[in-house]
């Protein structure tokens, strides 16, 4: 038995096993890799899997666990026989296994004390539809990163049977949602189990009750991701559904899943045997997880604010949300209804427990923030970007009334995107001849990427071009399905992009969820310039995407109300509005686009990263100076809008609007379009191909996880 066998590492070697068992045997490596999502982002991984069914490949999302499990006999016979995919699968897995061999990267953090990293939602994979957007695909690089740098690092989350919610739009394009229910069963996972064999079971008072839950074990490379689960039979009917649904609109539901996964997080380490060095509450959801580590000691008859201080010194919190409303806050009656067992178990009153959570502590009637407690609960605070940290410190100002805004201790680390995840195989073959096989381990170093100046330019511009054929006609495909799909649309309409989409055209991208501070609606507010771009000798054609949060009406008013009657004809075929944005989109669009724009409101833009890793790809970004962008835009890396302003927030939103799409427009009518279309003898765009060194040299460095990592590790988790 290994060191972690009673850790769920036994289950999932179970589980492969019993998957090895039902698919022929030389297709055993296959099942042993495919309960490691280590493969995702192993070169060539995903194109393994997809070559025993390319057909369920798809069907499944690319969930490996479910094409062994689906694939016919026919199919899985057919791949066993295929001696270069047995090769390569039997490769892969032996070095998949020597990196799991290596020892832990020396550090601030003995193996035996992690960090654990608590989160809401992980976007690790598509397959794994636990995730709403850029902060649970900013946890799944993060956790990837960890595996890569070899760091000692645990992951806690919830598991959620309903987590990303399906889009439709209908022929009026307003918003539909549905869920597909997640069956546990066909994950890379597994319950962990005891020593008996029974299933790990935690426990964590709420709303009066003793709710149970489950351990689920999910690999990602060399980082276990722990999810809780409430839905077991011991649990009434309404605390099995804690975890039915991510970010439940329900209000008592939603504070009961805090409660499970900051309570329950440190109980299901201390059931799994784990002593974490740093908690990392990631966003204010996890809050809760201080308390509970002061609660032990309180069991064992240390006052509380010796407790708490005990508590804090190992707790490290990370905000993302930069607008007031979005920071959860509980009335005092609805957050004792649900917590007050547990403040009884911290042997706190009322009054003393909801203090936790307030600015003024003791004013009864204000209520009880979730982010507030993160914030008075953790040694050390951070916003997401250079400007966040800025707005956090004032947003926050009022916790630390004796400081000036400046010395509100609220830092930042500025966020970054996994390399591996996000390049495209042409960027990174590029690279890989160009900069040395091995420079992703050093790609937080600028000098590594100095040799992209000595790429020739032909080479670039080659690899651009397959890039963004290849989106293209994945497009055109799309776009079709989409439109039918609608129903009631006219056969001409649903063949519009598929007909008007261009292999060598300008492709601009716009793909985030749709909230009104994300300002989709600037796109088209000048109909008069908007309509000449999409026409002509140097035409642009635009890739749309995002889902707008059920509830925000808005938002999906926002989505229907998009192109104005009159522009119905040239928008059909030149604009494609693709349904159902998620990690697997994210990636076919950041590659395959020329440019990515991003227009918020400023300053709600705490980091943003999809730009990031459009750059990588060599996708120039064109963006308002908001979030990472604001310190990432030196003049030459792609284009800013409201440099002027420098990124701060306008009193007259209406007439920031006109300003910020008339910037839109003119840098595309005088730079954008002009320098894409400029070509050299050799049918190269000579100009834009600089603007990509430049935005890789500058960009590449800087905002990626490595170093997004190195700065957490050397900056936060390790203590003072
Ligand atoms: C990267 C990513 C995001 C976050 O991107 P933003 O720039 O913050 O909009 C959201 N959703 C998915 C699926 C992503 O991959």
């Amino acid at each position: 038995m290994t060191e972690d066998s009673g850790r769920g590492e036994r289950d999932l070697e179970r589980a492969a096993a019993a998957l090895a068992g039902r698919v022929p045997p030389a297709l055993a490596p296959l099942a042993k890799l495919a309960f490691d999502y280590r493969w995702s982002w192993w070169p060539g991984g995903p194109e393994t899997f997809r070559a025993v069914d390319p057909h369920r490949w798809d069907l499944c999302s690319g969930n490996p666990v479910r094409l062994l499990q689906e694939s016919s006999d026919a199919m899985l016979a057919r791949a066993a026989d295929d001696s270069a995919l047995i090769a390569r699968a039997v490769s892969m897995a032996d070095a998949i296994a020597a990196e799991r061999a290596r020892p832990f990267a020396p550090g601030a953090f003995a193996p035996d004390r992690p960090v654990a990293f608590l989160c809401a939602e992980y976007g690790v994979h598509g397959s794994l539809p636990i995730y709403a957007g850029g902060l649970g695909v900013l946890a799944g690089d993060l956790l990837k990163e960890a595996s890569d740098r070899a760091l000692p690092l645990v992951a806690v989350g919830l598991l959620y049977r309903h987590g990303s919610f399906h889009q439709r739009l209908d022929p009026s394009g307003w918003q539909h949602e549905y869920w597909v229910e997640t069956d546990a069963e066909r994950l890379p996972a597994a319950r962990v189990t005891d020593e008996e064999g029974e299933p790990l079971q935690i426990s964590v008072p709420i709303c009066g009750r003793a709710v149970a839950a489950q351990i689920w074990r999910i690999d990602v490379g060399r980082v276990p991701l722990f999810l809780l689960d409430s839905d077991v039979p011991d649990n009434t009917r309404v605390d099995r559904w804690i975890t039915s649904r991510l970010y439940v609109g329900d209000r008592e539901t939603r504070l009961a899943q805090y409660a499970l996964l900051g309570i329950g997080g440190i109980r299901a380490l201390r059931a799994l045997g784990i002593d974490p060095g740093v908690v990392h509450l990631n966003e204010g959801h996890a809050a809760l997880a201080p308390l509970e580590l002061a609660r032990e000691q309180r069991a064992a008859g240390v006052p509380f604010a010796a407790a708490l201080d005990d508590a804090r010194a190992r707790t490290v919190f990370t905000t993302h949300t930069p607008v007031a409303a979005g920071n959860d806050r509980y009335e005092p009656g609805l957050a004792l209804s649900v917590l007050g067992g547990f403040a009884g178990e911290l042997q706190l009153t009322p009054d003393e427990f909801l203090a936790l959570g307030r600015v003024r502590r003791d004013d009864p009637h204000e209520s009880f923030g979730i982010t507030v407690l993160g914030l008075h609960a953790s040694r050390a605070a951070n916003g997401v970007s250079r400007r966040h940290g800025e707005v956090a410190r004032e947003m926050w100002a009022s916790l630390w009334p004796d400081r000036p805004v400046e010395a509100v201790p609220i830092a930042h680390v500025t966020n970054g995107v996994h390399i591996p995840t996000w390049m495209a195989p042409a960027m990174r073959d590029l690279l890989d001849r160009r900069l040395g096989s091995d420079w992703n381990s050093r790609a937080a170093d600028a000098s590594t990427w100095d040799a992209v100046d000595e790429i020739p330019d032909a080479e670039l511009w080659a690899v651009r071009q397959a890039l963004r054929r290849e989106l293209v006609g994945w497009v055109q495909e799309q776009s079709i399905d989409d439109r039918l799909a609608r129903g009631a649309v006219p056969r001409e309409y649903a063949e519009a992009a598929a007909r008007g989409f261009a292999p060598d055209t300008l492709t601009i991208g716009f793909a985030r969820r749709i909230a009104t501070y994300k300002r989709l609606y600037l796109l088209f507010r000048d109909p008069q310039r908007a309509l000449p771009l999409l026409d002509g000798a140097t035409p642009l054609q635009l890739v749309i995407a995002g889902k707008a949060h059920p509830e925000d009406d808005d938002a999906k008013r926002l989505v229907q109300q998009l192109f104005p009657a009159a522009m119905a004809q040239q928008v059909a075929s030149r604009v494609a509005y693709l349904e159902d944005y998620d990690h697997a989109m994210a990636a076919r669009l950041v590659a395959g686009c020329d440019v990515w724009v991003n227009l918020p409101r400023p300053p709600l833009e705490a980091s943003g990263t999809s730009g990031m890793k459009a750059a990588l790809n060599g996708c120039l970004h064109l963006s308002v100076l908001d979030g990472w962008w604001q310190e990432a835009f030196d003049g030459r890396n792609g284009w800013g809008i409201g440099v002027e302003s420098a990124g701060n927030p306008a009193p007259d939103a209406e007439a920031q609007d006109a300003r910020d799409a008339s910037t839109l427009y003119s840098l595309l009518e005088r730079e954008i379009v002009p320098a894409f279309y400029e070509r050299d003898e050799a049918g190269v765009s000579r100009a834009w191909v600089q603007r990509i060194k430049h935005s890789l040299r500058s960009i590449g460095p800087r905002f990626n996880a490595s170093r997004m990592l190195r700065d957490y590790s050397e900056m936060v988790y390790r203590a003072r």
